[in-house]
């Protein structure tokens, strides 16, 4: 039966670490502050963002909120984005997606200071992840390294596995894990036998969005599962890509939804705000 990784617990001891660097920055007269943009109001970003604010408030970051009305032009999301990258009180600077359709994220990301992107999705950022240089790793990931880093899961010479591609959670993970020497394989939609990949994986690490779609025989026996999924049933009950209650049988190590790689996402990103005021003073 697998050790279950406590991912509120451990959360909630980074942002306590981070309260005590945030007053001992106030005590040298610098006040960490964290902008975030939202276009529109789409249901679940407003509980995102939400989140994020009662993070800072925890923390003593300061936190400020500009919602743009969904027919903004890009011209006037960039416009915005420059004036707050040119702002010295901000030190953190967050998009949070989605954004309407006739806006381009990517590009706005771009626009997003290499040095306030908190989120890790500038190129530049994405970049120096790749070369294995300091960075701002994307949160997600970073809660995932963080969880192996308490629990001393060592990823050096281990298969890790990662089922999805996408750009704020498998290809930066993909980075995360080789730069700790794992061999990594990410899988996607086109993979061919998913599950002799995943059988071989020594950590396995699920994000898609799709319920229950890891199953016991996909496991290796005492493989470390992270499920990264967050899929809302019809009760609004949510639940994880892992089949929980089968796979937490033959795993080692595997992580709840909700409870575990959701409230580390948040914490890392405050961790991120918190290194982008340290450098920015330097
Ligand atoms: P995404 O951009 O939609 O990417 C999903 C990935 O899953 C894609 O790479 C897709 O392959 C792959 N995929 C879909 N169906 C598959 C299948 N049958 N077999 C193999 N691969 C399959 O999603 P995302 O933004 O990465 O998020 C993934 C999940 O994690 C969602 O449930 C999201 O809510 C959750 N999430 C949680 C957190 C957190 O803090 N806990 C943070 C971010 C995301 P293709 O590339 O081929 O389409």
């Amino acid at each position: 039966m697998a050790v279950v990784i406590d991912g509120k617990e451990l959360a909630k001891k980074v942002r306590g670490n981070l309260k005590i660097e945030c007053e001992n920055l106030k005590a040298k007269g610098i006040r960490p502050k964290f902008a975030v943009i939202m276009v529109g109001d789409d249901p679940a970003s407003k509980i995102y963002v939400k989140s994020k604010s009662k993070a800072c408030d925890e923390i003593g970051i300061e936190y400020e909120e500009h919602i743009l009305d969904d027919k903004i032009t890009q011209e006037e999301l960039i416009n915005l984005i420059h004036k707050l990258n040119e702002d010295k009180t901000v030190n953190g600077i967050l998009l949070q997606s989605p954004i309407p359709k006739h806006l381009d994220i990517d590009e706005a990301f771009k626009e997003i200071s290499y040095k306030k992107d908190v989120d890790g999705f500038n190129p530049v950022n994405v970049g120096r992840l790749l070369l294995n240089q300091d960075t701002f790793v994307s949160c997600t990931p970073y809660g995932i390294m963080k969880m192996f880093e308490e629990y001393k899961i060592d990823l050096e010479g281990k298969n890790v596995v990662i089922i999805g591609r996408s750009n704020i959670v498998g290809k930066p993970l993909m980075a995360c894990c080789l730069n700790r020497h794992a061999t990594v394989t990410v899988c996607h939609s086109r993979t061919k036998n998913l599950k002799e990949k995943t059988k071989n994986a020594d950590v396995l690490v699920s994000a898609i969005g799709k319920p229950n779609f890891v199953t016991a025989d996909m496991v290796k026996d005492g493989a470390v599962i992270i499920d990264v999924g967050i899929n809302r049933g019809e009760n609004k009950k949510i639940t994880g890509d892992v089949d929980y209650e089968n796979v937490k049988e033959k795993a080692s190590y595997i992580t709840p939804v909700p409870g575990g790689v959701g409230p580390m996402t948040v914490a890392m990103l405050m961790n991120n705000v918190i290194k982008a005021t340290i450098n920015q003073n330097k």
